[in-house]
Order: structure tokens, then C-alpha cells, then sequence
């Protein structure tokens, strides 16, 4: 998605060879135009999809999410990643392991809000080793319900979460694909060099 890749070139940050900080649009502060052309890009994108539920994950995913559940006219759930939910044992959950913190943490989801008759779509902002996702996966099997695919506003390509994860013929829609960012230089992956 052009407008999302003039962004990042214009805005984003370099941090390391792995880490990309997207703060003034994303992660901290919030680009309410381009999370709405987001939202219309996901929808789009699953148009011929029968889709229920948007699910994704605190906090970053919420944005994009909500834009997209707005567009295509369904609800929004996120999962937490506290354990503030009052009724503890009324919960979907699953381990979601985090490489750069290197840390384990547990994500939830109350049952109220996923069921058997819903058909999901995963949103998040970022897909890195694809554990985020993973879990949420997890989520929409002990649930019971269907799951199409997921939307990724930005994948680092050059992690192994997408290629792990589309190997189990999982659908992912990636609207910026990252293949390097290397020297401080984000490059993209082109839509045909992925097909
Ligand atoms: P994964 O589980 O795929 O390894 O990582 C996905 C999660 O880690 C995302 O939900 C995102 O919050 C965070 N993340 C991974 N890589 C980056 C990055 O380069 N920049 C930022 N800001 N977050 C990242």
C-alpha cells in the first residue's frame, strides 16, 4: 500500500537492523486518515469473505482494527494481555512469547466475545517471528470458530513468521512487506516478488 510505504520511508525509524519504530503513526500517536485507508485496504482485501469478528491484540492492533471492523461493519475484539479480567476462568487463552523482550506472556479473550458461529479475521500491527499470531490462532481454535486469515499492516519479511506461518496454508495480507533494513535503510518487498 503506497501511502503506508511513503509513510514509513518519511517517519520511521530504524532502531536496529530488526526494530522499526512507527510511534508518530502507529504505536504511540495515531494517523486517523491512514489507519481509515488501512481499514479500507483490509476490508477490500476480504471482501468475499462471510467475516463476523475482527480479533487482534493489545495495543497496537486496535487502531487498524477498529477501522477495519468500521468499514466492514462487524465487531471489534482485543485480546489482553493483562490478567485484569474479572472472570478469570471464563477466558480463551493462549502463551505468546516474545523475542525482543524474552519474555512469555499470557493473552486472553473472554468467551462472551468469540463463539463457535463466528468467522474471524486477525488483525495486527506488525508480524515479526509470528508468535502474536500464533496466539491469536490459538485463541480462534479453542473457540471453535473459523478462521479466514489475517491483516498485517506492516511484516518484516526478513523475520520467519510469515513464511512459518503461510506454510500452514494460512492466508496473510501484508500491506507493507519489509525484505531489509539494513544500514538504516527500510526497502520493501514488491507485491511481485512475493508471488
Ligand atoms: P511477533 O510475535 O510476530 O514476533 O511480533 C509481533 C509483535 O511484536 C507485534 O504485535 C508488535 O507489537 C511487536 N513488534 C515486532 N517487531 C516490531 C518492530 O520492529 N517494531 C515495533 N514497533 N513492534 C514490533
Amino acid at each position: 500500500m503506497q501511502a503506508l510505504e511513503d509513510k514509513i520511508l518519511q517517519e520511521g525509524k530504524v532502531l536496529s537492523d530488526t526494530v522499526l519504530k512507527v510511534d508518530s503513526f502507529l504505536n504511540h500517536q495515531i494517523d486517523p486518515d491512514l489507519m481509515r485507508e488501512i481499514g479500507e485496504e483490509f476490508a477490500k482485501r476480504f471482501a468475499h469473505e462471510r467475516i463476523t469478528k475482527i480479533l487482534t491484540i493489545e495495543s497496537s492492533g486496535i487502531a487498524p482494527a477498529v477501522m477495519a471492523g468500521l468499514i466492514m461493519g462487524v465487531p471489534v475484539v482485543f485480546a489482553r494481555k493483562s490478567k485484569s479480567l474479572t472472570l478469570k476462568n471464563h477466558v480463551y487463552a493462549a502463551q505468546v512469547y516474545s523475542y525482543t523482550k524474552q519474555t512469555a506472556n499470557e493473552i486472553a479473550v473472554s468467551k462472551d466475545f468469540l463463539h463457535d458461529d463466528d468467522v474471524v479475521l486477525l488483525i495486527d500491527d506488525f508480524l515479526a517471528n509470528g508468535q502474536a499470531l500464533l496466539g491469536l490462532i490459538e485463541i480462534v481454535k479453542q473457540a471453535g470458530a473459523e478462521f479466514v486469515g489475517a491483516g498485517i499492516v506492516i511484516e518484516k519479511g526478513f523475520q520467519k513468521g510469515g513464511d512459518k506461518i503461510r506454510q500452514q496454508g494460512i492466508r496473510i495480507e501484508s500491506l507493507a512487506n519489509i525484505m531489509s533494513m539494513k544500514e538504516g535503510k527500510v526497502t520493501f518487498q514488491r507485491e511481485e516478488q512475493l508471488n
